[in-house]
């Protein structure tokens, strides 16, 4: 349990450290300004909690759950054709190599989130975000890592225990959320379509029309290029960022019990009941 404790006190302090290194940048060149440091302080406030839960009580059961499929896959299934990648240069093709591999699953399971109503209520809450900043990146319902932890098994089976050097995946998993959530007013000019940024994430955040159901990678474009969901930002487009829908409850709300609320509201029974109460 000391060692568990550790890991979250470690990662909720890297996450508020990373969270004061950027914040300086948006206060200089915001995409959007006058942002209500309200929105940001709740982000921060609420994050200790969802990791205390994600670190604390999920991982060990996901950790557990891991060994399961290890044993059952003997190990996976690249471990069983190469070697463990050792010289620096095979460690960066292993982790660019892994980082395509998860922005591919990661690409479909974020599309069926916007695209299945009772998936969409899992990811409702980061997009519920109408300001949009680095601190945004841990604006996450618990469900959505319940989600995506049931949805992570086929990666596991093929890759078995391998995961890139440690810096690569605190490049990935930790350092790129915040660059894609900053409130900055910075362009990747011909990087565009390779390497997602705050002004291509944004568009996926936007409430317009035109941006609906795009930019759905975490860290290549071209993946939205190879499915038809890729919009490239004009050169001075920031538009506003929240849910269409202007339906947005109480943050608090939304990420406790947001999803369950909606769950329960559109449950056959409910439809049942409801429609017999107004004579239906
Ligand atoms: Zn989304
Ligand atoms: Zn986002």
């Amino acid at each position: 349990m000391t060692g568990a404790f550790g890991s979250y006190l470690t990662l909720v302090a890297s996450v508020l450290l990373l969270a004061l290194v950027f914040y300086p940048f948006e206060l200089l060149a915001p995409a959007e300004k006058h942002q209500t440091l309200g929105k940001r302080l709740f982000n921060l406030a609420y994050i200790p909690f969802f990791l205390a839960v994600a670190v604390l009580i999920l991982q060990p059961i996901a950790n557990s759950i891991a060994v399961l499929v290890f044993a059952v896959t003997v190990g996976g299934a690249l471990p069983r054709l190469i070697a463990q990648p050792a010289s620096p240069a095979h460690q960066v093709v292993f982790a660019l190599a892994y980082a395509v591999w998860w922005d591919l699953w990661q690409y479909w399971l974020h599309r069926l989130q916007h695209r299945v109503p009772w998936l969409w209520e899992t990811h409702r809450f980061h997009h519920s975000e109408t300001a949009l900043n680095s601190s945004t990146q841990g604006r996450h319902h618990l469900l959505h890592h319940v989600l995506t932890f049931l949805f992570y098994l086929p990666v596991l089976v093929v890759t078995g225990w391998y995961t890139p050097h440690y810096l690569a995946v605190f490049v990935m998993f930790r350092l790129w959320g915040f660059v894609n959530h900053a409130n900055i007013r910075v362009r990747l000019g011909v990087a565009t379509p390779l390497f997602s940024g705050p002004q291509w994430h944004r568009i996926h955040h936007s409430t317009l029309a035109e941006h609906q159901d795009k930019n759905f990678a975490t860290f290549f474009p071209f993946i939205d290029m190879l499915f038809g969901t890729y919009y490239r930002p004009r050169r001075n487009e920031f538009p506003p960022t929240g849910l269409r829908d202007a339906e947005h409850s109480a943050p608090l709300r939304e990420a406790t019990v947001g999803p369950f609320v909606a769950w329960y509201r559109n449950t056959p029974v409910r439809r049942f009941r409801f429609a017999k109460w107004i004579g239906g």
